[in-house]
């Protein structure tokens, strides 16, 4: 307990909260902190959802969302997913966390059609955890039929790590979700181990290309040339290709001329909260 006195108060005042610390290098500590911590945000609406948009070609042409958790912690400032979505993974917090997103995007696509507005596609990010759980593609099926959403709406991103576990429970899963026309893409490819003869037996619709990589596309890098592979991958594959994190107008005139051309980063839109989205969505605001 005195250590996350410690903690605390080392916290206090400073704008980006993080979970782990030496302080709390005891695991029993660390999970006990971020247990009660990640259970009171839920039961008390603390988390909310951001949304970032996809292009195609250009800021104009939206083609859906990626919907990212916020975390505005009362008493300790904004806390990154980056932070604590790694530490929920290590129980079944991340469970809980994943379906509380997966409800509130589709329930939103679900107020913004009530609103008259054109929906479009939401990817929701998903951990590995969960997808060889028992329960998501009953959750999911639930869900899109409580808010009457199609699952064409829906988009999966897991990442490669993912397909390190039971490689055949992923496929069985991912079947059941294509069963209902969701998509599944695979997040920061690239930075993770799967072997090519995986990619080819998973019914995948998307890669996105890690950010890592997109940084220094526009030179005449290695990282060029790695992202000049991975679309080449994905085109022989049949899969279509995002970029992410693209910042820079250098940076999506090279990955265009390398073929790709949907995009999502900063350069374009920064994660937008609803009533941005809603403005965007009815042209209120100049696409600027
Ligand atoms: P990700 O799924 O790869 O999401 C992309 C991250 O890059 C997001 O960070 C986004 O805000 C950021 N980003 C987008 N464009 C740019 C850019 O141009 N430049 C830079 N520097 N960054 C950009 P965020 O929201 O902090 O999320 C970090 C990671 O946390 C996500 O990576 C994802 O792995 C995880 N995460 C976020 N929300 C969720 C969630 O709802 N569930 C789960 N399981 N994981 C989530
Ligand atoms: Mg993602
Ligand atoms: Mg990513
Ligand atoms: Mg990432």
């Amino acid at each position: 307990q005195a250590d996350i006195a410690m903690y605390w108060a080392k916290q206090k005042g400073r704008d980006n909260a993080q979970f782990y610390t030496p302080e709390m290098a005891n695991v029993a500590t660390r999970r006990f902190v971020l247990e009660k911590e990640i259970n009171q945000a839920l039961a008390t609406d603390q988390f909310t959802l951001a949304f970032q948009p996809r292009v195609k070609g250009e800021k104009t042409n939206i083609l859906g969302f990626e919907a990212l958790i916020r975390w505005p912690h009362p008493s300790r400032g904004s806390v990154s997913p980056a932070e604590f979505i790694p530490i929920a993974e290590e129980s079944n917090l991340i469970i809980k966390i994943d379906e509380w997103v997966i409800d509130q995007a589709l329930k939103q696509q679900k107020l913004w059609r009530d609103q008259g507005l054109l929906i479009m596609p939401m990817a929701v990010n998903l951990s590995g955890r969960h997808l060889v759980s028992d329960s998501l593609v009953t959750y999911i099926s639930e869900k899109l039929a409580f808010y009457e959403i199609q699952g064409n709406f829906l988009e999966i991103e897991i990442t490669e790590g993912v397909l390190l576990q039971d490689i055949q429970r992923c496929i069985d899963v991912m079947i059941e979700l294509k069963a209902l026309n969701i998509k599944i893409s695979i997040d920061d490819f690239g930075t993770g181990y799967s072997s090519l003869s995986y990619l080819r037996r998973l019914p995948l619709d998307i890669l996105k290309i890690d950010q890592s990589f997109v940084e220094e596309c526009g030179h005449h890098s290695e990282d060029a040339k790695i992202c000049e592979t991975i679309i080449n991958l994905a085109k022989s594959l049949e899969l279509e290709i995002v970029a992410e994190g693209v910042e820079t107008a250098q940076q999506a005139d090279a990955l265009k001329s390398m073929g790709c051309d949907v995009f999502q980063g900063y350069y374009y839109y920064k994660p937008l909260q609803a009533h941005d989205i809603e403005a965007l969505l009815t042209n209120k605001t100049p696409l600027i």
